[in-house]
């Protein structure tokens, strides 16, 4: 049932519409001029309906509405062009926008205030809402703001619609095996990713990388131009990580395909992966998984091999202290050319020998997020203090380092 629209009741409504009738509006036009008072009618059928109880006798339209120029009336023509644009992507939900001439957009509310409505529809999103209707009745895709694959902006003075792909997200996590992998890509330092004598023309400083393993297949899988890598933090190089492996979300860059048989496309990575990398909990993810990997700071756990020539019981008692007190760690030595240099104040959870032997013990340690964990064994020339070299007054070096668990909330 339709509800009441104010020419029904007021007497300013029906004075607005009887001033439009005789400004050359096409029915979206002139049923737009109430288009925000009541609901259930298309402004088509608000415009008859308005006409017939006003008793107005709207004289036959020379040439195209005189607001929006017969935009409207094209509403078929916009939506092939929108299909056109995004012809070979695969898509089910979508958003519409649209770009106006800014003098047609001033032009209406112009008009608003001559014929006296304050129940106006603006154009432009009259004219979203009936394009996204007409895609949505031939494609069977579902319209609106929410999470879209694509978003159509119908660009009117131009008369073409350009097409934006959304990223498809995939989240999972990786154990990473092989002390010779970094996380991401990682472009040549000499020529800054284009290739050169150095890298051998591969314009990287490592042949590949986790995000190259993982991406690949899910790159072919979706026709993706393009991926970001989003880790949950990211480990050293030369540190393996263990246990249920650390999050990450994958972003793929304007894909064309968005269904992905995920277990499908993991057995593809696995010959690249081969004792390297292993990928786990694969699901699929959204933009807002991104920040949460992102922004997320868990507690982590470490073993570590140490080089060094301590008695056990000097270990076991600098280990206490250390538990007891806040460690100040200015940014290490060996990333201060990239991080700002400033102090923060960072504990070691919990810790303990696992194995000891000549000039040579082994650790577990959990550490609050953020912890540089070979300068709080080793101290970074003081730049770590306490560390626990200066616990226990002798040099010590780290020989490995493992994480072996990233304690997040999926725990
Ligand atoms: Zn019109
Ligand atoms: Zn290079």
């Amino acid at each position: 049932m339709a509800s009441p629209v104010p020419f029904d009741l007021d007497p300013r409504a029906r004075e607005a519409a009887r001033r439009a009738s005789s400004r050359g509006l096409c029915d979206e036009c002139f049923g737009r001029i109430l288009g925000r008072a009541g609901h259930g009618l298309t402004n088509p059928e608000r415009a008859a309906r308005c006409a017939a109880a006003l008793g107005l006798v709207t004289a036959p339209r020379e040439g195209p509405c005189s607001l929006c120029l017969g935009a409207f009336d094209r509403l078929d023509l916009w939506a092939d062009r929108a299909l056109r644009s995004a012809e070979g992507i695969e898509w089910h939900r979508f958003t519409c926008g649209s770009r106006w001439d800014p003098e047609i957009l001033a032009r209406e509310e112009a008009l608003w205030t001559e014929v006296g409505t304050e129940w106006g529809e603006s154009a432009r999103s009259a004219f979203n809402r009936e394009l996204g209707k007409r895609l949505e009745a031939r494609t069977g895709a579902a319209g609106g703001p929410d999470r879209p694959d694509v978003v159509f902006l119908a660009d009117l003075p131009v008369g073409r619609v350009e097409v934006t792909i959304l990223p498809v997200y995939i989240r999972g996590r990786y154990r990473k095996l092989d002390r010779t992998l970094p996380q991401t890509r990682w472009p040549c330092r000499r020529c800054r990713g284009s290739g050169c004598d150095w890298c051998g023309g591969t314009g990287k400083t490592y042949p590949t990388s986790v995000e190259e393993i993982v991406a690949g297949p899910f790159l072919k899988a979706t026709g993706a131009a393009g991926s970001r890598f989003h880790g949950m933090g990211r480990e050293d190089i030369d540190a393996r990580m263990l246990g249920r492996g650390r999050p990450f979300v994958l972003e793929l860059l304007h894909p064309c395909r968005r269904t992905i048989d995920l277990e499908r496309t993991r057995e593809e990575l696995l010959p690249a992966a081969r004792e390297r990398v292993e990928v786990i909990d694969l699901r699929p993810a959204e933009a807002a998984d991104v920040l949460r990997v992102k922004e997320a700071s868990p507690e982590k756990s470490y073993r570590v091999g140490v080089l060094g020539s301590v008695p056990l019981a000097k270990v076991n008692e600098a280990l206490n202290v250390a538990l007891s007190r806040a460690i100040a760690q200015r940014t290490p030595a060996r990333v201060a050319h990239r991080r700002s240099d400033r102090v923060r104040t960072r504990r070691v959870v919990a810790a303990r020998v696992v194995e000891a032997g000549e000039g040579r013990f082994t650790l577990d340690l959990r550490t609050e997020a953020g912890t540089y964990v070979k300068e709080w064994v080793e101290g970074d020339g003081g730049r770590t203090e306490p560390s626990l070299a200066s616990l226990v007054g002798v040099p010590l070096k780290v020989e490995f380092l493992d994480v072996l668990e990233i304690h997040d909330a999926e725990a």
